[in-house]
């Protein structure tokens, strides 16, 4: 080592020294913290920790799969002896009779997103629905053809609309614009969707972005970019993969067409569960919408009719194709439930007092280290997702390290960014501070502090 080097390694030391004393004053106001605000952590189970000084992870993956509620297990064995005891009467005469199960999820999702009761309904998963949504509500004609997404839209959407563009015999390339953040910026500002909508209206046939973006955590001016491409003669659809459950939603007040959703994030249903869709109740009923029909889109009245062509209901109902999934539902009723019972303000409030703490924390980490907060400052503009840029070496490692040696659950997105979502529920103030601490120990100081 040369005497430089030397230099540099002590200055790096002294760095990152500091940082984890001052860090280490801030684990009793965690403390506190969590005596004062306390979530509903007791409710689930919290997966154990790979490493480090703590027996449980500190899970900031929420984002991506939900952990699980205690009463899943309970509630999903109790589906199973329904089926075990009465069979094929279940369709019909259980206590929660599998034709109209879904009804059970309809009420507790439409307080969720701000609908109707007639407007939502849960069924199949994210990308399918975002597709029969799509048959629905991409109907390019003449010069309108266009398919508006975000750059930085999650890939399973952004396969979805070239291939729509294809089913219609449009070239994809053409068809679908991809909304950057201006040079030197990592969100899309919403002046500049609406300026585009503004410009180019004429010819966008649909408008489908992420309501809270998987990359950034940035969370979009739903209404003002709805009212947008609305007032441009397009179809505005959401979907709401990161938003539901993370943020407070109107759907229907907000006048959007359509939108979808998973409930494995924030909704903690479950890996693959079931999903959501939204479809405004100035579409329902509307016998000149194409939908791809099957027997369980047909009203439940007439359905065992049996007869040869469908009548579906004018609710969302008429979206659904097949049998339902029974199995994977109960799940989904679980979860609703505690969404139901704790109560989206409530969350909301304890969602932008637990991420605030996470960023005060992370500015202290990020400052003398090649570490930059992505997702906006404005707790209006994002959910409880903070993602940081890694300016040296991989995000996926460091992820592993954080997993291994900390017992910190972050996820990496490639090719550079690690996400932090302290969900409501069931994160805490302690696990913010264990975050920071790993983060802190884990990646070197750059510059002298
Ligand atoms: C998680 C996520 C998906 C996943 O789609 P599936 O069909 O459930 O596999 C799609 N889009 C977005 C924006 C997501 O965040």
């Amino acid at each position: 080592m040369t005497t430089h080097e030397a230099e540099a390694d002590s200055l790096r030391l002294a760095g990152a020294e500091a940082d984890l004393l001052r860090l280490a004053g801030a684990e009793a106001e965690a403390q506190r913290r969590d005596a004062a605000d306390p979530g509903h952590r007791h409710l689930f189970h919290v997966p154990p920790a790979e490493g480090g000084r703590y027996p449980e992870t500190a899970y900031f993956a929420g984002n991506s799969l939900g952990l699980q509620p205690r009463a899943t297990r309970t509630d999903l064995l109790a589906d199973l002896d329904t089926w075990s005891q009465i069979g094929v009467e279940g369709w019909f005469e259980s206590q929660r009779p599998w034709t109209r199960y879904h009804e059970l999820l309809t009420g507790p999702t439409a307080r969720l997103v701000g609908a109707r009761t007639t407007e939502t309904v849960v069924m199949n998963t994210l990308t399918v629905n975002l597709h029969l949504l799509m048959v629905s509500f991409y109907r390019p004609a003449g010069e309108r053809t266009r398919i508006v997404i975000e750059d930085a839209a999650f890939p399973s959407d952004s396969y979805a609309v070239r291939s729509q563009a294809r089913f219609h015999g449009l070239d994809p390339d053409e068809t679908v614009v991809r909304l950057r953040p201006r040079a030197g910026e990592d969100t899309l500002r919403t002046e500049d969707v609406t300026a585009y909508l503004a410009a180019e209206g004429e010819r966008v046939a649909l408008v489908l972005l992420g309501g809270v973006n998987y990359l950034t955590g940035e969370l979009m001016d739903i209404p003002a970019i709805t009212a947008a491409g609305r007032a441009a003669g397009a179809v505005v659809g959401w979907d709401l993969a990161h938003a539901v459950g993370n943020v407070p939603l109107s759907l229907h007040d907000w006048d959007v067409d359509f939108a979808a959703w998973c409930t494995y994030k924030y909704l903690n249903s479950g890996p693959g569960a079931l999903a959501g869709l939204f479809v405004h109740e100035r579409h329902l009923g509307d016998p000149d919408l194409p939908r791809f029909e099957g027997w369980w889109g047909n009203d439940l009245a007439t359905r065992f009719e049996m007869a040869p062509v469908s009548r579906p209901p004018a609710t969302a109902d008429a979206w659904q194709v097949s049998c339902q999934p029974l199995l994977a539902m109960g799940p989904v009723r679980t979860s609703l439930e505690l969404f139901d019972a704790v109560g989206m303000p409530a969350l909301r409030e304890r969602s932008i007092r637990l991420t605030g703490w996470l960023e005060q924390l992370l500015d202290e980490v990020t400052a003398d280290r090649p570490l930059t907060v992505v997702t906006p400052r404005d707790p209006d503009r994002r959910g409880c997702q903070l993602s940081v840029r890694i300016g040296v070496g991989s995000a996926a490692e460091l992820a592993s390290r954080l997993r291994y040696e900390h017992g910190v659950i972050a996820d990496s997105r490639e090719p550079d960014i690690i996400r932090f979502a302290p969900v409501p529920l069931y994160s805490t103030y302690h696990d913010c501070w264990r975050a920071a601490e790993a983060l802190a120990a884990t990646v070197d100081v750059t510059k002298p502090a």
